[in-house]
């Protein structure tokens, strides 16, 4: 018995015959949280409905633990909990009375709804709201409820689009803090623009950039990219570009607009051959003055934007070939 919660196969959806999703594939476990990172028009929203059974796909399957979308779409969609973008909330309601609509068109049985409701409630930290009319909640306590249905049938897959768009740092923090509790047991999927909240709450990354998924893999891998094959060092008597050019291992160098000195080295997979002591040993014995030697990180968002120019650079490449 596998324990595969999501499996997307191939996936591609035309619209008008270009392909707003090309052959995206992947597989996700229980108790994962998936991050699925791109920019506008990427083709996320259009993944996602193709998850959640809104949308046929042109070609490829999804297989929700091992039950076919296209096949047996009402099971597959029964172990699911869909919060969109645009949340589905009947604001005229009380949590309570929302809470056990959304239970009864999750088929929960009737004998269980009430228990449901609560687990839910106390899961989102919405036990002391339950009277509440919805439409008098902030904004974040919207967002609780609108988390809550996602998750009132125990479904073995959440997912989640953009869940902290228009938040405070406070209510994000907490619906950050709800995600990871909820990918404990179930399978998370979440998609956002904001690569920070994908390195707080994800341990899987996906990016996609114009259709195709331009990166797959732990977190880990994503920081590691991050962190990449440069330093910048501080020294009172800066040397020359070419001094620092002759030490082994370094294979660029430029002076920064602080004064500072960057330097490439070449191999960012083996930390063992970066030119850390040889460069202080250099400091030492030619009195640059060394104060300061340290990694210097590429933000994320660089990191995002290599992977998404590096793809649209093999595009124009192949088209030129
Ligand atoms: P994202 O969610 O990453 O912003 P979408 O999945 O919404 O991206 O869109 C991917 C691409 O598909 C975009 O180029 C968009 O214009 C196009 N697209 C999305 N929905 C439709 C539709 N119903 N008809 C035609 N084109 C669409």
């Amino acid at each position: 018995m596998t324990n595969l919660t999501v499996e997307a196969t191939e996936l591609t959806r035309l619209y008008g015959g270009r392909e707003a999703v090309s052959n995206v594939s992947f597989n996700l476990k229980q108790g994962e949280v998936l991050g699925f990172l791109g920019p506008n028009g990427a083709g996320k929203s259009t993944t996602m409905k193709m998850l959640t059974g809104n949308l046929a796909p042109s070609a490829g399957s999804v297989k929700i633990c091992g039950i076919d979308m296209i096949e047996n779409p009402k099971e597959a969609k029964a172990l699911i909990g869909y919060l969109p973008e645009m949340r589905p909330l009947y604001k005229e309601f009380t949590v309570d009375e929302y809470l056990t609509i959304a239970a009864r068109l999750h088929r929960v049985s009737s004998g269980n709804i009430k228990k449901a409701v609560e687990n839910a409630k106390e899961r989102c930290g919405l036990g002391h709201m339950s009277k509440r009319l919805i439409e008098n909640l902030s904004n974040g306590y919207q967002q609780r409820v609108g988390i809550a249905q996602a998750i009132i049938h125990s479904p073995m897959v959440v997912i989640l689009d953009e869940p902290t768009v228009g938040l405070d740092p406070i209510q994000i923090r907490d619906i950050r803090a709800l995600i990871r509790e909820i990918g404990g047991e179930h399978s998370v999927i979440l998609s956002t623009h904001i690569l920070p909240e994908v390195e707080m709450v994800c341990d899987h990354v996906q990016i996609i950039d114009k259709g195709k998924l331009v990166f797959n893999g732990g977190i880990d891998v994503l920081k590691r990219q991050r962190v990449g094959n440069k330093l910048l060092i501080g020294f009172n008597n800066i040397p020359s570009v070419e001094d620092i050019l002759k030490i082994k291992g370094v294979t660029e160098a430029e002076i920064t607009d602080n004064n500072m000195m960057r330097v490439r080295f070449a191999d960012d997979q083996d930390q063992n051959k970066a030119p850390h002591e040889a460069i202080v040993q250099a400091a030492v014995k030619n009195k640059w003055g060394l104060y300061q030697i340290a990694p210097d990180q590429t933000s994320l968002e660089d990191v995002f934007v290599q992977l998404t120019y590096q793809d649209a650079a093999a595009e124009t490449m192949a088209e030129a070939a």
